[in-house]
């Protein structure tokens, strides 16, 4: 079924094309159960469905396949990035995982060397024995992207900003040069989230999200979601996603959707403290770097500017030594200390031994992610609190 399926141009609670992001994540065509009027979607917690006639197979016939509550998240979504499908997995990894099977043995792909730790180990220690090879470049740079294509190269793999330095790939020019030569292209949404950056609208195909962050936002729930940009990559994925059986479960879809309702209030609210929270850090002398796209002087912000309507709410920053970054971690009250982002609590997580602790301390280095380095992913708390916290914890 296709998010056709609940879009109701006509109903009078249902949003319309026309109408911006912030009344569309309200009102996303399933928001009002149809048979009831209840104004949440309603938990189909069922395995199987009956067939009333066999004649007439159900809509619906086992859950792996296909279940409403699902399917409201999967339309959600799709409608959301701006694509043709969605689909909602039982983790980010599932959908990344499930989504690289599009490939084939003999494929070779480009992807980014800053890629999420996670889609480093799949690609490098799974695909990689099914015969799928993955080149990691410099993904900043457009020649290099361009110099990795060989004979068999299928995909080009992104991920904008990336973590935890929140480099910017120019999406256009990789997803003009990769139609050129046929590449299929995926990218990483996690940071932006289509509030931000709808990258099916820049010529990408395939859309990923680990929505355990911004998008489920509140720490409490394990999921992924990708949406494709046309129909015949739907029906590849959809296939994959049945084979594999790593779905969504139906609880968890709810509380997705839950979550998703407040994407714009919260991401707004994060993003403006997350600017604060940068500029007060460049200020700091205990602090050797900062890194945010909202920095005039960042990296690729011109780029960032062009692709996307926001900077995100993760800021990242260089302590200069392991012993100072410890000394933060050890003091600060407020924050989670903590692997993943995108909260309503805010969340500093310690790359060096966490997100980024199976890579090579050469490689790691050579990255910009020293033992100095420390994300901060931003939350809904004051933000005089948190940079008051912050400043205590930095003191020597
Ligand atoms: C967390 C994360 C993932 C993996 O998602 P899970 O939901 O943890 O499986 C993938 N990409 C990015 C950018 C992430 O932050």
């Amino acid at each position: 079924m296709s998010q056709d399926s609940f879009s109701k141009e006509n109903d009078s609670h249902s949003s319309t094309g026309k109408d911006k992001f912030a009344t569309r994540l309200i009102h996303f065509g399933a928001e009002v159960d149809k048979t009831t009027g209840a104004s949440s979607v309603p938990i189909y917690q069922a395995s199987t469905f009956h067939h009333f006639s066999l004649s007439e197979p159900p809509e619906y016939d086992y859950t792996r396949s296909g279940n409403p509550t699902r399917q409201a998240l999967e339309d959600y979504i799709a409608k959301l990035e701006g694509g043709v499908r969605g689909f909602a997995f039982s983790s980010g990894m599932a959908a990344i995982s499930t989504a690289f099977l599009l490939l084939s043995a003999g494929d070779h792909l480009i992807c980014t060397e800053d890629v999420y730790g996670g889609t480093y180990r799949f690609l490098t220690v799974i695909a990689s024995r099914l015969n799928i090879e993955t080149t990691f470049v410099d993904m900043t740079d457009l020649d290099a992207v361009m110099a990795a294509r060989k004979a068999n190269t299928k995909a080009v793999y992104m991920e904008t900003p990336s973590n935890p330095t929140l480099k910017i790939t120019d999406v256009a020019a990789v997803t003009e040069w990769a139609k050129k030569h046929e590449l299929l292209t995926f990218l990483d949404n996690t940071f932006m989230t289509p509030y931000h950056q709808r990258p099916l609208e820049q010529g990408v195909d395939v859309v990923l999200h680990s929505a355990t962050k911004f998008l489920g936002g509140h720490s409490d729930v394990l999921a992924g979601l990708a949406v494709v940009a046309n129909e015949s990559l739907g029906r590849r994925l959809k296939m994959l996603q049945n084979s594999l059986g790593s779905v969504l479960g139906i609880q968890d879809s709810w509380l997705l959707m839950r979550g998703m309702k407040t994407l714009q209030a919260r991401m707004e609210h994060s993003e403006k403290s997350a600017q604060k929270l940068a500029e007060w850090l460049t200020t700091r002398p205990e602090v050797e770097r900062v890194y945010y796209p909202g920095l005039a002087d960042h990296p690729g912000r011109d780029i960032h500017e062009r692709q996307s309507r926001g900077y995100g709410a993760v800021v990242s920053f260089d302590t200069g030594s392991g012993e100072a970054a410890r000394r933060v971690l050890d003091k600060v009250r407020i924050p989670l200390v903590a692997v993943s982002l995108g909260a309503v609590e805010s969340i500093l997580s310690y790359p060096a031994i966490m997100s980024h602790a199976s890579m090579p301390k050469e490689v790691r280095y050579a990255r910009g992610i020293g033992d100095g380095l420390l994300r901060f992913s931003v939350g809904l708390e004051d933000i005089d609190d948190l940079i008051a916290d912050l400043e205590q914890a930095l003191s020597r």
